[in-house]
């Protein structure tokens, strides 16, 4: 008697704390709408309704009332909500790993495999009136094993993620799980050997006290799941709120509290004190009429993505979306040019026209340039004069660069003009090549010419090198120039050897990116054939600095243009600060000495021995030497005195044209007919 009193209160003792967890998880259910405390509120409730009728089938029984025809319909329902149960606990758990509420297929079925194996386990034996102890063991013993080894499976995959996750709830409920599917497992296993053995210790009364203890544990270490759950979801929604206060949410660029804060810091850092920075306000021209025309959303996607090509111009630029359609860009040492650069760039690169959807959207954009410390110390000053600037540039039509300082403006100005200008000279054809000779040292003989660029300016007439070449270089055309100057140097040389049929040659010179081209000794060798020259009369002049810029691409240029048999000259020798060792090693065919050798102020002693020494160590090594810059005759005797081979200056003229250069070559011809 003691013994049945004992399980039944103990069951409605664990019916009353499922209950109690039921409705705990069905209030939180209701207040977060996470889907899987639903289903746990659904399992507790369905182990509950379990308990009560299992307790009541028992009673049943020992009250002669075994025999009653509602005791299977009972302990069949009692059973498949027993598995139910456990069913729903699974998939809660489930649930909650993924975030995700579970399907509703998955609940059905799991409700419709708990009725089937609850109705097996409760009709087997039953034919066999003997088999008290079969059925006692399908219908208890099943349930708690199925139940023991669910709960010992989900202890062990909670306890792995409350490791990774550091959550104390999981551990709970893990430890939870793992008594009570012990205690379950245990019993089970007890209740078969019994059957088997015949009555043994009367452990399994006491495993069963594990259960109602076990759900406390239970229910204790969910909810404290859930709030740590609740926290992390607060963290991360703070965390999200704090990045949200700091970067703007259409681009998740740095808004302008943000960008402030950061140029401000930047500012104040001690080391950049006397850096200078610039700071660039960009804004979209027509970006209000995109708006209007095509509605706001694709606005936004012209914002998007134009913050996505801002982002790729330049790494070490602080970039910020200021408000609507103004964004901005910040650095420190922004020394010289390099601002103006950016501004430039960043506007070729906002001219190119956006894909939205099958349209191409044209959005140009004006930029306001402020520089510290001038325009301002601090972010704030420095961002409300770029916007001036921006201001001013789009007042004076748009698509424009302001500087805030109106100094500024004008070299800018004449810079940006210089550059249009220079395009505009390019596709008219306004540059040609003029022809310096160069003289053998030995007799005097015209050996060949350096060809020469100059514009042919429509207003300001002939224009050296010094007013194009650096700016030509900028904007990244020189090397345009550099390929036209070859094309009619060729075209000259082809005509003045057919008609003189003197061997002369005649050098250019290459920019380092010209030179760095993989595909320039194909290319001159292309031109060389299509005017039938033989490559040795053309040489290319090349100066330290482009050499020993990439030195291992320099030398892969060199070989293959000496594979084809044109030559290299070293330019400007004697100017750069690279190491000697290190050109020498480059295959070059000669050095053109620059001009400082011969300085007529300069020290004669020191200078004819550096000289001397140059060309001494060139010819060991089978290069020839160009003394540039002879402008006088004591020059020239100093240059042959020291055993230069080949000479250049005005002494024997400077640039000439084509015509005067063909001069030159017919006097040539004539007179080694004389001296033939
Ligand atoms: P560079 O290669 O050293 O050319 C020699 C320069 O010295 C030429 O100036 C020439 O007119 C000048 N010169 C010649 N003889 C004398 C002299 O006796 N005394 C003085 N004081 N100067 C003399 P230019 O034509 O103004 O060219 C300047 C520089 O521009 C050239 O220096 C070369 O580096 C560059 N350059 C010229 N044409 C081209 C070109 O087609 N492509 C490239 N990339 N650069 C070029
Ligand atoms: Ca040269
Ligand atoms: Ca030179």
């Amino acid at each position: 008697v003691e013994s049945w009193q004992y399980f039944i209160s103990l069951s409605l003792a664990q019916a009353l704390a499922a209950t109690l967890l039921a409705w705990v998880f069905h209030r939180y259910w209701r207040v977060y709408a996470r889907p899987y405390l639903g289903v746990w509120s659904l399992g507790f409730l369905a182990l509950s309704f379990h308990l009560l009728g299992s307790t009541a089938a028992h009673f049943m029984a020992i009250s002669g009332l075994g025999a009653h025809p509602i005791r299977t319909p009972l302990s069949l329902l009692s059973l498949t909500l027993a598995y139910a149960h456990v069913a729903l606990i699974l998939i809660g758990v489930r649930a909650l790993e993924l975030g995700q509420p579970p399907r509703r297929r998955l609940l059905l079925a799991a409700v419709a495999v708990a009725a089937v194996v609850g109705t097996v386990s409760v009709l087997a034996f039953t034919r066999d009136p003997a088999a008290f102890g079969a059925r006692v063991l399908m219908r208890v013993g099943l349930r708690d094993g199925i139940t023991g080894l669910a709960y010992v499976i989900t202890a062990l995959l909670l306890l792995r993620t409350a490791q990774a996750r550091q959550s104390y709830g999981r551990w709970l409920a893990a430890m939870a799980f793992a008594v009570y599917g012990g205690a379950l497992t245990l019993g089970a296993g007890l209740m078969l050997a019994e059957t088997v053995a015949g009555p043994l210790l009367p452990l399994i009364a006491y495993q069963a006290a594990f259960h109602p203890v076990a759900m406390l544990m239970l229910g204790l270490g969910l909810v404290i799941w859930l709030l740590e759950d609740e926290r992390a979801r607060a963290l991360a929604a703070r965390q999200e709120a704090a990045r949200m206060s700091l970067h703007d949410p259409l681009t998740g660029l740095a808004n302008r509290r943000h960008f402030c804060a950061t140029l401000d810091r930047s500012l104040e850092r001690p080391a950049q004190a006397e850096a200078r920075h610039a700071v660039l306000a960009i804004g979209l021209d027509r970006f209000q009429a995109i708006n209007n025309a095509y509605g706001s959303e694709v606005g936004d996607r012209v914002l998007v993505a134009c913050a996505a090509r801002l982002a790729t111009s330049d790494p070490h630029w602080q970039l910020g979306r200021l408000e609507g359609d103004q964004f901005a860009l910040a650095s420190a040492a922004a020394e010289g040019e390099a601002p103006l650069r950016l501004a430039q760039r960043l506007q070729s690169l906002l001219d190119q026209p956006y894909r939205i959807g099958t349209q191409d959207l044209h959005v140009p954009a004006s930029i306001g340039l402020a520089l510290s410390p001038e325009d301002g110390q601090d972010a704030e000053r420095l961002l409300n004069n770029a916007q001036l600037a921006l201001r001013q540039a789009k007042r004076l039509g748009g698509h424009g660069l302001q500087f805030y300082a109106p100094s500024l403006n004008d070299q800018a100005r004449r810079r940006l003009s210089l550059q249009i200008e220079l395009r505009r000279a390019l596709a008219e054809n306004e540059f040609e090549a003029m022809f310096q000779p160069v003289f053998r040292a030995r007799d005097g003989r015209l050996a060949g010419f350096e060809a020469l660029a100059r514009w042919r300016h429509p207003r300001h007439g002939m224009l050296a090198p010094d007013r194009f070449v650096q700016a030509l270089e900028e904007i990244g055309l020189l090397v345009e120039l550099d390929l036209l100057i070859v094309e009619r140097a060729l075209v000259q040389l082809a005509r003045w050897r057919q008609d003189s049929g003197e061997d002369i040659s005649v050098s250019v010179n290459l920019c380092a990116r010209s030179f760095q081209r993989h595909d320039l000794p194909e290319r001159m060798e292309a031109m060389l054939r299509a005017h039938g020259l033989p490559p040795a009369c053309l040489a290319v002049e090349i100066t330290e600095s482009s050499a020993l810029d990439d030195p291992a691409a320099s030398r892969r240029t060199l070989d293959r243009l000496s594979r084809h048999g044109i030559r290299v000259w070293l330019d400007d020798f004697g100017t750069g600060h690279s190491s000697l060792a290190q050109l020498l090693r480059l295959p070059v065919h000669g050095l053109k000495l620059d001009r400082s050798f011969l300085d007529p102020d300069g020290d004669q002693p020191r200078q004819g021995a550096l000289v001397a020494a140059t060309v001494q160590l060139a010819t060991d090594l089978g290069m020839q030497v160009v003394a540039e810059g002879v402008e006088s005759e004591r020059q020239a005797e100093f240059a042959r005195g020291r055993g230069v081979a080949l000479l250049q200056g005005y002494l024997f003229g400077g640039a000439l044209a084509a015509s005067e250069a063909g001069l030159l070559v017919s006097r040539a011809r004539q007179a080694s007919g004389r001296v033939a």
